[in-house]
This record gives C-alpha cells, structure tokens and sequence, in this order.
C-alpha cells in the first residue's frame, strides 16, 4: 500500500488498492476495511450505471476514487458506457442487447443483470489508471 501513498493519494488508496490488487481481498484480515471497500466499489458500479442510464449521480466521483484520479477516471467511465449502451431509438444494452428501456429501466437492467460485469470493468480500468500513474 505504500507506493500508493507516496502518490499522495492518501486515504482513498484503500480503494484503489483494492481495486488494483485482486488478491488484496484474501490478504486482508480487517473486517471493517473489505467492508468499506465493498461499500466503494457498489458505489462506483452505480455511477457507472446511472451514467449509463442518462441518471442524475447520487454521489459526486470525487469522493468515491481519490481526487487526483478522478478526472482520468471520468473519461474511463465515459468510454465504459459507450460499451454498455446503444442510444439509437432508446436505450438499448450493449451486452445483451435487450431493450429498449427508460432511463430507469436501463439503470436497474444494468444492476440487477450486469452488475458484476461492471464491476469487474472498474476493477480492471482503475487497475490500468494506478499502472499508468506509477510510471
Ligand atoms: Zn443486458
């Protein structure tokens, strides 16, 4: 975790070093820090999908993901949503193609049917953001 912090990205590091590291989960023996990271890493899935679904956020970025990160990390969400939904005659998804849907309909297809897909595409994404910024 200590590199992280010499970014200064402070405590939102936990986070990201969730996120980064897949195999931080097993290591980790504080119950109270996975659940935080659980709570973070729910909240971003829904960013992504309320972004997706064209709904207003709930959650500013910059308090889920460090300050310093988050104008990289929106431009990575934009890109995601594109893969997640077609917008031509409605809101369609990407990756089932089912539709179409109201914006509402498109958010709770997306949670409730792709919410680990999501997940599993922050986690890569913000993997790939640390990488970079390591450098
Ligand atoms: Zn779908």
């Amino acid at each position: 975790m200590n590199h992280y912090n010499k970014l200064g990205l402070g405590y939102e590091a936990h986070i990201l070093n969730y996120a980064g590291v897949a195999e931080y989960y097993n290591r980790c023996y504080s119950g109270v820090t996975v659940m935080r990271q659980e709570i973070a890493l729910k909240k971003l899935v829904e960013y992504v999908a309320r972004k997706a679904a064209l709904l207003t956020q709930r959650y500013e970025l910059e308090d889920l993901v460090a300050p310093s990160i988050a104008p990289f990390f929106e431009k990575v969400i934009d890109k995601m949503v594109v893969t997640l939904v077609k917008r031509n005659g409605g809101l369609r998804c990407n990756l089932c193609d089912k539709g179409p849907f109201t914006k509402r309909g498109m958010y709770l297809h997306l949670i409730r049917v792709h919410s680990k897909d999501i997940e599993f595409m922050v986690h890569e994404e913000l993997r790939k953001l640390l990488e970079a910024m390591r450098k």
